[in-house]
């Protein structure tokens, strides 16, 4: 078996180093000629956005409440919603008119005190391969390429 849900691990594994992080994030409606070119963060890249096509992608602003966002709960954080908003409308489109926030959501990270992803045996024909630190994207396919490894070495 391998266990392969990552911030929820410890549902299943209470032994895992693999804490949920939870991040809001957001997307405007498409703004005509937005040009912003480049990925971007803020306050030690707590808040980072993008253009997604003809929109701005925000999320983030854990920072302002890492207790409360430590959860492995999809609810929404009210006041970090609040935040994300005003930094989209003061800081990102100060120019712009006409859009608004066409979705928000949320979205939960595995982190712990290591950057590294654990990958390891749990069991006599289990693997876990958990705590890929909001980078899963970048290195899920090889984190999954070494925890079939030892998913091998087990049979
Ligand atoms: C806001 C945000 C921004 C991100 N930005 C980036 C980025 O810029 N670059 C990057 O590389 N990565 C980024 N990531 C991280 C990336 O999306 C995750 O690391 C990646 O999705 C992890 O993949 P995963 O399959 O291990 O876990 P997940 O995608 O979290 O999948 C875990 C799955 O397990 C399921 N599950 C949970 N409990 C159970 C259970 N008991 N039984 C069965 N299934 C269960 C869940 O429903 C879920 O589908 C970001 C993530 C978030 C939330």
């Amino acid at each position: 078996m391998l266990l392969a849900t990552n911030a929820f691990g410890r549902q299943l594994e209470p032994d895992l180093a693999v804490v949920p992080a939870r991040n809001q994030v957001m997307i405007t409606t498409p703004i005509p000629d937005l040009r912003l070119k480049g990925c971007f963060h803020y306050h030690k890249g707590y808040v980072y956005f993008r253009q997604l096509g003809d929109r701005v992608l925000l999320g983030g602003a854990r920072h302002l409440d890492l207790a409360g966002e430590t959860t492995d709960s999809f609810d929404p954080h009210p006041g970090i919603r609040t935040f994300l908003h005003q930094f989209m409308t003061e800081t990102i489109l100060p120019y712009a008119q006409g859009w608004s926030i066409e979705r928000a959501w949320s979205g939960i990270i595995g982190r712990g005190d290591a950057k590294m992803p654990i990958v390891k045996t749990i069991g006599n024909r289990s693997v876990a391969a958990v705590r890929l630190g909001g980078m899963g994207v970048a290195i899920g396919s090889a984190v999954g390429a070494q925890a079939a490894d030892l998913l091998a070495d087990c049979w």
